[in-house]
């Protein structure tokens, strides 16, 4: 192990024994998104830094201090994408897709990167997953969206899910909440903390996001901005709620919720999980009505979530998860019966749902037998030189331990 390279700091191998539950996910994020009419999109892992400093914000935590970014050869200042909405609202705009269509229902998986502290649950390459809504400015649209991240996680079997909702209004209603929590942080300003007291000035708003207890209780007494949205803003947050409420998905409103992107409007939420530790957001999202706008696009409004595939899997019950296995091993004895296994393996192939290995150690049988049980075989094929001579080969059950001799046409009778 001497010089061994290992893999970054907060990134992560998915081993062998893992991957099958990756590949349910995966196909279950798939065939869920689609069932609600949404079509996946791919953008490049990489942009210009200026989209997500534009798009994030240059104040939040991710613009500021978390961003994997880097000058070119070429000198062009590139970034790893921290996150997926700022590329996909770049795809919508570059492409001009408001001129082909007036939706666009649109779904993403893949890698993120953020320089955070890693622990359980926050990694620096991470698996995101989630969908933008673009083009509608109605509730139902909004309900869609949080019934689809409640009933994704409600679907795999996830229990203790805990979705809450806020509303953070229009610009117009946020200008004067913005005023009134600034005149009322103001009083405890020598209690909070340096990021919070710079955050005061220029966004005070993010300071309700805080994680620091101490902070947590100023928030406690702090005036809601429910109190502030005009009559249009608190009858879309209400329409929203009574929609969901129409398909009994259960939530509570949190007066606090603001979340840490800096282009939501409107309708924020969070789904979290306690079986998850201090890292307890399965995913988020909201509206984000003036992005695309911002971004030099038609104005177009928007919703979405991101959420994130290590967390899924932490909060999943993964014995629930049928584990991919193989239905036969052949185990081959002598240099005939390498040739005749290759061969038959390949024959047994013709059948496109099974799933067959074949050993290539050219083991001797007890340890081929032994492989065969670790991998969880439904059945092995054991050839050696007096099954090729009589053209019998033994057909294993592993399950029962039945087993039969039957010829080479048999065999690929038997599994077809
Ligand atoms: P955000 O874009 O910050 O709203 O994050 C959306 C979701 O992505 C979160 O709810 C998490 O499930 C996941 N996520 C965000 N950051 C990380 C991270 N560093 N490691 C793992 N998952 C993350």
């Amino acid at each position: 192990m001497k010089d061994c390279i290992k893999n970054i700091k907060g990134t992560k191998d998915v081993s062998f024994e893992e991957s099958y539950i990756w590949h349910y996910i995966e196909n279950y994020i798939n065939s869920f998104f689609q069932r609600y009419g949404y079509s996946e999109v791919r953008t490049p892992t990489f942009e210009n830094t200026e989209l997500f400093i534009r798009s994030i914000g240059g104040d939040t935590d991710i613009v500021s201090k978390e961003m994997y970014s880097w000058i070119d050869q070429g000198k062009n200042t590139l970034t790893l994408r921290p996150e997926f909405t700022a590329s996909i609202a770049r795809y919508f705009i570059q492409n001009q897709l408001h001129k082909k269509n007036p939706m666009h229902k649109i779904y993403y998986v893949g890698s993120s990167f953020r320089r955070e502290r890693p622990q359980k649950g926050r990694l620096r390459e991470f698996k995101q997953f989630g969908i933008e809504a673009i083009g509608s400015q109605f509730p139902e649209q909004d309900a869609e969206i949080i019934a689809m991240a409640y009933n994704f996680y409600q679907e795999l079997g996830i229990s203790n899910l805990k979705l809450e909702l806020n509303s953070i209004g229009s610009k117009e209603s946020r200008a004067e909440y913005r005023s009134v929590l600034k005149t009322y942080l103001q009083k405890y300003k020598n209690d909070l903390s340096e990021t919070s007291k710079k955050r005061l000035e220029i966004n005070p708003l993010r300071i309700l996001d805080t994680k620091i207890d101490f902070e947590k209780d100023i928030i406690k007494n702090a005036p809601k901005i429910i109190d502030y949205l005009n009559k249009d803003d608190k009858k879309y947050f209400s329409s929203t709620l009574d929609l969901l409420d129409s398909i009994k998905v259960p939530y509570s409103v949190n007066d606090y919720l603001v979340r840490g992107l800096d282009y939501y409007s409107q309708t924020v939420f969070e789904i979290q999980s306690n079986l998850l530790g201090s890292q307890n957001a399965l995913c988020g999202g909201g509206r984000y009505d003036y992005l695309i706008e911002e971004l030099g696009g038609k104005s177009t409004p928007a919703i979405g979530f991101a959420a994130g595939l290590e967390r899924l899997i932490l909060a999943i019950d993964i014995d629930n998860i049928l584990k991919i296995v193989p239905d036969i091993y052949m185990i081959s004895i002598g240099d005939d019966a390498i040739q005749h296994s290759f061969k038959i393996a390949h024959q047994l192939r013709e059948n496109k749902k099974l799933n067959i290995v074949n050993d290539s150690l050219r083991r001797n049988m007890k340890a081929q037998m032994k492989d065969a049980n670790r991998l969880q075989a439904k059945y092995v094929i054991i050839i050696g030189e007096e099954e090729i001579a009589s053209n019998q080969f033994i057909v294993k059950n592993m399950n029962s331990g039945d087993q039969k001799k039957l010829s080479i046409d048999k065999v690929i009778e038997h599994f077809k």
